[in-house]
């Protein structure tokens, strides 16, 4: 009996917070690559906000995923046959395997990993969490030593890294996050000079609190009332980085715009829209610091590993309910 591939593909469009019937747990036999190809058993996969958009009709920075189309997903796997000149039986490969036990793939977007730096942390801090922190803070938000950053979804995946990047740069950092555990996290592990509760804290009065000279930058992960929260305490030529709003995602009705916007007006500031993906061609000299930074023990990585492919729809959920910490990865298969 041929090895079976399990998989699941988009079966509907959802409204609000998607559900397990959105999609459908699928299988077929393992594919075997053709000529140029590669098989690659995944072993990892990164959950993202981003999903949940990926599933919604209509233009974004990316198409949408078909209807019965295998959901997409990054993934970090092993090589298990190759007919393609770049890559060997046995190789570890990043790309884009899909929520899926085996991929086969023409080896476009395909990058070799080294296994002696966990697997996990090439969808984390090495990966595109970790690149979407170091261009969006650095190229957009331009910090300077001594300037207040305040960054939103601060104990996640993207935003742990921006607030520890930001006091590697010598700035005073805020991290906002959900619940006392998060917060705590920040300041005792990441060393945030400050953090707000979001769920139990006024935000504009705590802001005034911890950044009496206003905030210089501030890393948007989740919009909606908290990016209003901040609009309100800027300092003069502030830049902002929209780089999520995950409150919104599961809005039935459009996004809620910030009221406060007359503020950059006021105080000469920005707020600029990132995508990561247009950074593509410098994600090496973005891996190499940040790994340097990593072995020199200034910059933390953190993984919240889930077992199972078949829990994914639960566990992509965990984002939006705010309970992983770190990068939120999706374990598919021991080696
Ligand atoms: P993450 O922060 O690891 O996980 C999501 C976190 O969002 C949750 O843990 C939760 O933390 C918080 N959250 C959920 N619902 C919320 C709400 N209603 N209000 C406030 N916070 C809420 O996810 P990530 O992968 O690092 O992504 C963070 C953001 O970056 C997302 O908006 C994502 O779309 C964006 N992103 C953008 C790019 C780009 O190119 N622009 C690339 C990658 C990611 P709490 O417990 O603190 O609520």
């Amino acid at each position: 009996m041929s090895p079976t591939n399990h998989q699941f593909r988009l079966a509907a469009r959802p409204a609000g917070m998607p559900k397990r019937e959105d999609w459908k747990y699928t299988e077929e036999p393992v594919p075997e690559p053709r000529d140029g190809e590669l098989l690659v058993k995944v072993l990892y996969l990164s959950l993202d906000p981003a999903m949940r958009s990926w599933m919604n009709e209509g233009k974004s920075y990316i198409p949408p995923v078909g209807i019965g189309e295998v959901m997409r997903a990054a993934g970090v796997g092993r090589v298990v046959s190759s007919k393609h000149p770049g890559f060997s039986a046995g190789d570890h490969v990043l790309g884009v395997f899909g929520v899926q036990e085996y991929a086969r793939s023409d080896g476009k977007g395909v990058t070799q990993v080294d296994p002696r730096i966990p697997l996990p942390v090439y969808l984390g801090v090495l990966g595109i969490s970790g690149m979407t922190a170091y261009f969006g803070l650095l190229d957009i938000g331009k910090p300077n030593p001594g300037d207040t950053v305040v960054v939103s979804g601060a104990a996640g995946s993207v935003g742990m890294v921006a607030g520890q990047i930001a006091k590697l740069k010598g700035c005073r950092v805020v991290g906002i996050a959900g619940g006392p555990d998060k917060c705590r996290y920040l300041v005792e592990e990441l060393g945030f000079d400050a953090a707000i509760d979001y769920k139990s804290e006024d935000v504009k009065k705590a802001l005034r609190t911890h950044c009496p000279k206003g905030v210089d930058v501030y890393f948007d992960n989740v919009g909606g009332d908290i990016l209003d929260a901040v609009l309100t305490q800027l300092a003069r030529g502030a830049r902002i980085i929209i780089c999520g709003a995950i409150s919104q995602y599961n809005n039935t009705g459009p996004a809620k715009g910030p009221a406060n916007y007359m503020s950059l007006l006021v105080n000469r500031a920005s707020m600029t829209g990132m995508v990561v993906f247009d950074y593509a061609p410098r994600y090496g000299e973005a891996a190499r610091e940040m790994a340097g930074w990593m072995a020199q023990g200034k910059l933390k990585s953190r993984e919240d590993i889930v077992q199972g492919l078949e829990t994914f729809p639960d566990t992509l959920l965990k984002l939006f309910k705010g309970e992983n910490t770190g990068k939120l990865v999706l374990q598919v298969a021991r080696e």
